[in-house]
């Protein structure tokens, strides 16, 4: 019995194949071939359905440009080449959610084909192939429940039919579980820079099918299984984990593993099978006749080109040089787009420690704010604005660490900095008299400390620096007190 798969998926002779097949809902505003809203989250069932996301005969689709320039955006981000020439095609099959009784996809002329995905896995650059990329819909879905009289229904929901979706196809370049995760993460992660998917796992706009063999090495590729059903990272590294020790130990009794489709079962934590080769689909694929087919411009893909913005892996890269932080900072900083550019907006400020004071706000305060606030993980708690005005007051002494950390959290949306430490009174007290009065009383409270002090025990000048700054509410910075201080305690 195997039952440890090492990180380069290499096991008593055997080698792990992986590849993997991603859909990825489009953050567009309508759906792909009609005018229905593409929000379907919260939206009451059936509400956004019409004559041709519902299927009813002779319907016509019309297509969704935004839809098809995500597409070719995502080709683009992953290095593909984008033909001059595509096509849309009828998938045929007969499911209770798919109204039409096929999907509109795309079968052997995608939007994009033949690009590659860079990316870190175990501290090491991988490099995976892309097949291609397509366009393609979602299907409706079925809400199974027992009704008030016990009986038990299905009902069809079709507010996600005709959503549009892009299936990313890899080469078979993976061979690990882990380097499959790591894959995976690297890809979402693009596509939420690019802006075409939310790729919220959670909400199925990020699916994974996961295609897996084992072979001896060197030998020729062995008969891939898939697995489906996965909806989180670990789902997909614990199937393949499992599914590759399953075969690993039938070749390794002398048995053959078969072509087959299988499913993930969560919470018993294997997977088992769904359909074999021999009842496998026949989609019956044909050209769409409703749809012309489509001729993608050169001034197109460049004006989409344009378009991309900075990819992860060169951003991480850069902010670690340009800013001379640590890899696993600038790793942090860059994960989602909109926190990098907040970074860039205050670290850029010169003349200062902007850089390393920035990168400790954002990573230690400002997203242990965020999650204590459930916040999405794109947005932190302040803007660029007011993280660079706290800085500012940091750095001009009219705010104390303490003082500053005490603020962070009460700082309003949109509120000035500055308003909201002089409403809660955390502004320095840089009025002598004030301080002055206060040192005075602390000397009167604490005689021994003073005592111990004009003794000789100087040490015992931080217990009245303590007690001085308590006395002003914590508004008093340390260095002004310890002047007033020393000046009090030498004067008799
Ligand atoms: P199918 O026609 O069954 O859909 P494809 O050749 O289109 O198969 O490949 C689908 C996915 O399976 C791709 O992501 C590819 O990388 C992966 N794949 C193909 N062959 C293998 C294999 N022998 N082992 C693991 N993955 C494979
Ligand atoms: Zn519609
Ligand atoms: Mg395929």
């Amino acid at each position: 019995m195997v039952d440890e798969v090492g990180r380069d998926g290499a096991d008593g002779g055997y080698e792990t194949v992986i590849g993997l097949e991603v859909h990825a809902q489009l953050l567009t505003e309508s759906k792909m071939y009609c005018g229905c809203s593409a929000q379907y989250a919260d939206a009451p069932p059936n509400t956004l359905v019409c004559i041709v996301c519902g299927g009813f005969p002779g319907a016509l689709p019309a297509l969704n440009q935004a839809a098809i320039e995500a597409g070719i955006l995502t080709g683009l981000a992953l290095n593909c080449d984008i033909p001059a020439f595509c096509k849309l095609d009828r998938k045929n099959y007969f499911y209770p959610d798919l109204p039409k009784g096929y999907q509109i996809s795309q079968f052997d002329l995608p939007l994009a084909v033949n690009g590659h995905l860079d990316f870190v896995s175990g501290g090491a650059q991988r490099r995976v192939g892309i097949t291609r990329v397509h366009i393609e819909e979602d299907t409706g879905r079925l809400v199974h429940r027992t009704d008030a009289s016990g009986v038990e229904v299905s009902l069809v929901d079709l507010n996600r039919s005709g959503v549009p979706l892009m299936e990313i196809v890899g080469e078979p370049d993976l061979r690990s579980p882990e380097e499959a995760r790591d894959y995976l993460m690297a890809l979402r992660q693009i596509l939420r820079y690019v802006g075409v998917s939310t790729s919220n796992m959670e909400e199925g706009a990020f699916r994974c099918d996961a295609n897996v063999s084992v072979r001896e090495r060197g030998c020729p590729l062995g008969a891939k299984v898939e697995v489906k059903n996965m909806n989180s990272f670990r789902a997909v590294e614990r199937a393949l984990r499992f599914e590759v020790i399953r075969q690993i130990d039938i070749l390794g009794s002398g048995g053959r593993v078969d072509q087959e489709t299988r499913g993930w079962v969560e919470d018993r934590g294997l997977t088992v099978s769904q359909r074999t080769k021999e009842q496998a689909h026949d989609y019956r694929y044909f050209p769409e006749p409703d749809l012309p087919p489509l001729v993608i411009s050169p001034e197109m893909v460049s004006t989409l080109r344009a378009r991309l913005p900075e990819m992860p892996g060169h951003r991480r890269t850069r902010l670690a040089e340009r800013y001379g932080i640590g890899e696993l900072e600038a790793a942090l900083l860059t994960a989602e787009r909109e926190v990098a550019d907040l970074y860039e907006t205050v670290a850029a400020t010169d003349g200062t420690d902007r850089a390393r004071q920035a990168a400790n706000w954002i990573l230690n305060d400002l997203t242990g704010l965020q999650r204590a606030r459930g916040l999405p993980v794109e947005r932190l708690p302040l803007t660029a604005q007011q993280l660079q005005d706290l800085l500012d007051a940091l750095d001009a002494g009219k705010l104390t660490g303490r003082a500053a950390k005490e603020l962070l959290p009460q700082i309003g949306e949109g509120e000035a900095v500055l308003t909201a430490a002089a409403n809660l009174n955390l502004l320095v007290l840089d009025e002598e008299d004030v301080i002055r009065g206060a040192v005075v009383e602390t000397m009167e409270a604490l005689p021994a400390a003073v005592n111990d002090y004009r003794a000789g025990k100087t040490a015992a000048i931080g217990r009245l620096i303590g007690e001085t700054i308590r006395r002003t509410g914590g508004r008093a910075s340390p260095d002004q007190v310890r002047r007033v201080l020393e000046e009090e305690l030498s004067g008799q």
